[in-house]
């Protein structure tokens, strides 16, 4: 006999289980391969009972196949953990096909085989020969005579008619030992067994054979150690067709003997004789169904006895288990598909097949770019990055800081050396000395240093230029992505426009610097006055000599000190008295000490605001006095000697450190005053180098610093040599006027520039995207090639829809368990 046919004996033996099969292995097919995590863990079903009570004989009719050895006395004698599998039948493999049509074609019946761990590799078709390898290996492994062992046959059954599901044959309880078997035989087969039906997972199958007492049942008392409640244990009464004549199992099959939550169902298998004669499974099951049937005892309860009732118990018992875990499969595959169909729903639609669709498409995709390339702008984009600046807030940072610091960091005399400025008087007044400072050299020297606001300016243009570029780049979404060509040549187009206006707007910032530079005007409400500028120089020397003067008073007090209490005589160290430094600006010069933007005002209501105030006159009001020659001494000492030196890099230090302010600057003007003054020399070799690097990187403040520090070191007879006292006022006035008037253009500049790039740059392009993307790219002969999605994406959206779609499925076989 031929084990291929088994296939169709299982659909007729196993209907119970047949109709669970495909279920429960496509839920559990779902739960291992789609959910990916929890299985639905079926439990394992294990067979317990005495000797030769029949275990064999009830899991082969469970399995639907004869493999099993079975015969009187001992022969179950290693742990046979049997797992079945199932596979797919070809006809499920393909919906398409009725299974009859496939065997039509292939010409055979789906496969069945088994498999044994021992035996790798070798696929067993042939159902006796399985029964073999296990006598065999037995033999090996447990000996020739009656003694058992522990180590488990594993052997696996390939078919599609079986659940997946793992069946457990066990040794069989003996009280005295034979053959080999050890003493403590009845121990060592009790922990066998108690190790295999501990698992709560496990289904007890407790087998009794009728014949004998159930008193007696080794089977139950063992079940009822790791189950008391019986919530697991299904009791088996074997060989009800041995049972004395005028008895019967009904009290027990009743549940009046022993409760059992799954009651007892009674089985008759086959007889030792019904395998001598090889009685088939069918004819056997039959048979069975028949002993009910007919039986006087069992007649009206014969719809729950037999092999068949017994495979229906089972299966109710495993979908209980399956019920169970339910819920936790239902939470989780709605949890899937709730995010399967958003990844899907991100993919978008599949591609649209009219043209006319297409062209609706197009101009979607680029509609929602141009409103996401203004809403970044605007800062109204949904997904604002909160990491970094990004959009509309990273151009406010590049006006407001970027751009204002770089432009009050230039200073707009640093380049200015002295012989500079002293050139520039001396060239505009021409052959006649003049006794004013022109306004000529203002003009000459003030003009080249707007210039200075240029490089920042543009910067400022490139620097938005650069974001919106960025913008650009970021704001296709996740529908563009699908049609990646579309998407490049909307950046093209986006690109090209930014691009062009890039041209036009820098081109206005330059001419707003160009503008400030055509006409200086010295009228300007906010500018430093002449008088004032000169009454602002004089006060702060005026300063500094009150300062060099105490300097000097304790310098002297303490040669009196020393000359009263040292050795020599008295008289010549009477302080004040040594006429060295002595008071040589009156105080009363106008407005000194106060703000200058009191003088603002003064000068710009009288009107006497000029620039060719006289220097003399100035000075006169100034340092008039017998004093005058000794102050320009001690102005010049002050700034010139050594000792002074530590104090005017102190104060240097400070100017560096200073706010860049419309006050500060005339701080900053005093500085350089100091700096160049004290140090620098017509004929040192760095200063040319450094005077046409100053112009490049007017703002690099701390190379400044290191100017300043490196000229800061006095080289006082070069310096007094090539510039009088009345140069040095003209060059001190003349920065200080620079940098006022410089201020002035410096706001404006700062003002305009991004109103200018605002308008000419982000706005336009605001305002003309969406047309220009519609005039560029909205033609019906692009739409084709502009179309072309993504065929990653395209990919995954197939993937995706399948993965619903087994979800949808999966949650659909589940309502039906239910
Ligand atoms: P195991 O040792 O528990 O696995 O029992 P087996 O399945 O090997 O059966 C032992 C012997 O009892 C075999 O010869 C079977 O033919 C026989 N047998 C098992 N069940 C029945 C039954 O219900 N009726 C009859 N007449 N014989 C049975
Ligand atoms: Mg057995």
């Amino acid at each position: 006999m031929k084990d291929r046919n088994h296939s169709s004996l299982s659909i007729t033996t196993m209907s119970s289980l047949e109709d669970l099969i495909p279920i429960v292995n496509k839920l559990q097919d779902l739960v291992f391969n789609t959910i990916g995590t929890d299985t639905i863990d079926l439990p394992q079903v294990v067979v317990v009972g005495s000797q030769s009570c029949g275990k064999s004989s009830v899991l082969e009719n469970i399995v639907g196949k004869d493999f099993l050895p079975r015969g009187t006395g001992i022969v179950t004698r290693r742990p046979l953990i049997l797992q079945l599998i199932n596979l797919p039948s070809e006809a499920s493999s393909s919906p398409d096909e009725t299974s009859s049509d496939s065997v039509l074609q292939t010409g055979r019946r789906p496969e069945e085989w088994a498999e044994f761990l021992h035996v790798p590799g070798r696929k067993f078709y042939d159902f006796s020969e399985v029964r073999r390898e296990i006598e065999n290996d037995t033999v090996r492994i447990a000996g020739n005579n009656k003694g058992i062992n522990k180590q488990p046959i594993n052997l696996k059954i390939f078919s599609p008619h079986v659940l997946n599901l793992t069946l457990v044959d066990l040794p069989g309880l003996t009280k005295i030992p034979i053959g080999d078997q050890p003493t403590d035989i009845e121990r060592q087969t009790r922990s066998l067994i108690l190790e295999y039906i501990n698992k709560p997972n496990s289904i007890i199958l407790a087998v009794s054979p009728a014949n004998v007492d159930l008193v007696n049942s080794e089977s139950l008392k063992l079940a009822r150690q790791v189950d008391p409640q019986g919530r697991r244990t299904i009791g088996v009464l074997t060989k009800l067709d041995l049972m004395d004549h005028g008895t019967n199992a009904i009290d027990i099959l009743s549940g009046r003997v022993y409760p059992l939550k799954l009651g007892f169902i009674g089985v008759v298998n086959r007889s030792q004789q019904d395998i001598q004669i090889n009685k088939s499974l069918p004819d056997a099951l039959k048979a069975e169904q028949e002993f009910f049937r007919t039986h006087p005892a069992y007649r009206n309860i014969s719809y729950r006895c037999g092999t068949q009732f017994l495979a229906k118990s089972l299966n109710n018992t495993l979908m209980a288990h399956i019920r169970e875990k339910l819920p936790d499969i239902k939470a989780r595959l709605n949890t899937l598909m709730g995010q399967t169909q958003q990844e899907l729903a991100s993919y978008g639609e599949p591609q649209f097949a009219g043209s006319e669709n297409r062209g609706i498409l197009v101009l979607q995709l680029m509609t929602r770019f141009a409103t996401n390339f203004i809403a970044s702008i605007d800062g109204t984009s949904s997904d604002i990055s909160l990491k970094e600046l990004c959009g509309g807030a990273r151009i406010y940072y590049i006006y407001n800081d970027v751009f204002g610091t770089s432009l009050n960091a230039i200073n707009p005399t640093a380049n200015l050396s002295v012989l500079d400025i002293r050139t520039a008087i001396r060239n505009s007044t021409g052959p006649r000395p003049s006794l004013f400072v022109p306004e000529l050299a203002f003009d000459l020297l003030v003009k080249p240093q707007i210039r200075l606001l240029d490089p920042p300016s543009q910067r400022c243009v490139e620097l938005v230029y650069e974001e919106l570029m960025k913008i650009c780049h970021n704001c296709g979404g996740p529908e563009l992505s699908r049609y990646p060509k579309l998407q490049s040549k909307i950046i093209e187009v986006v690109s090209d426009l930014l691009r062009e206006r890039l041209g036009p707007t820098s081109k206005y910032v330059e001419s707003l610097i160009a503008i400030q530079r055509a006409y200086i005007n010295t009228k300007h409400p906010n500018f430093l006055g002449a008088a004032a500028a000169m009454s602002s120089i004089l006060s702060s020397r005026q300063e500094k000599e009150k300062k060099a003067r105490e300097a000097q008073r304790k310098l002297e007090r303490m040669e009196v000190k020393k000359a009263v209490f040292g050795a020599n005589g008295v008289s010549d160290s009477v302080p004040e008295s040594g006429g060295k430094p002595s008071p040589s600006l009156p105080s009363s010069v106008p407005g000194e000490g106060e703000s200058r933007h009191h003088h603002h005002h003064h000068h710009a209501r009288s009107g006497s605001m000029s620039m060719s105030v006289s220097l003399t006159e100035a000075s006169t009001n100034a340092a008039a006095g017998p004093s005058a020659s000794a102050s320009k001494d001690s102005f010049l000492n002050y700034f010139f000697s050594k000792d002074q030196h530590a104090q005017q890099s102190a104060m240097l230090s400070q100017v560096n450190g200073i706010k860049h302010n419309s006050h500060s600057s005339d701080n900053l003007g005093i500085s350089n005053v100091v700096s160049s003054s004290g140090a620098v020399t017509p004929s040192d070799p760095h200063r040319s180098s450094h005077h046409g690097r100053h112009s490049d990187a007017s703002d690099d403040a701390s190379y400044l610093a290191k100017e300043f520090e490196q000229f800061g070191i006095p080289s006082s007879q070069n310096e007094e040599a090539s510039l009088s006292e009345r140069e040095q006022l003209e060059s001190e006035l003349i920065r200080r006027l620079i940098s006022s008037y410089f201020g002035i253009v410096r706001e404006t500049i700062q003002d305009q520039v991004p109103k200018a790039v605002m308008h000419l740059l982000v706005n336009f392009c605001k305002e003309t995207i969406q047309n220009r993307l519609v005039s560029e790219l909205y033609r019906e002969s692009l739409f084709d090639e502009l179309l072309k999605e993504d065929a990653a994406l395209a990919q995954e959206r197939i993937k995706c829809e399948k993965m619903l779609r087994t979800y949808t499925e999966a949650a659909r076989i589940i309502n039906e368990v239910v």
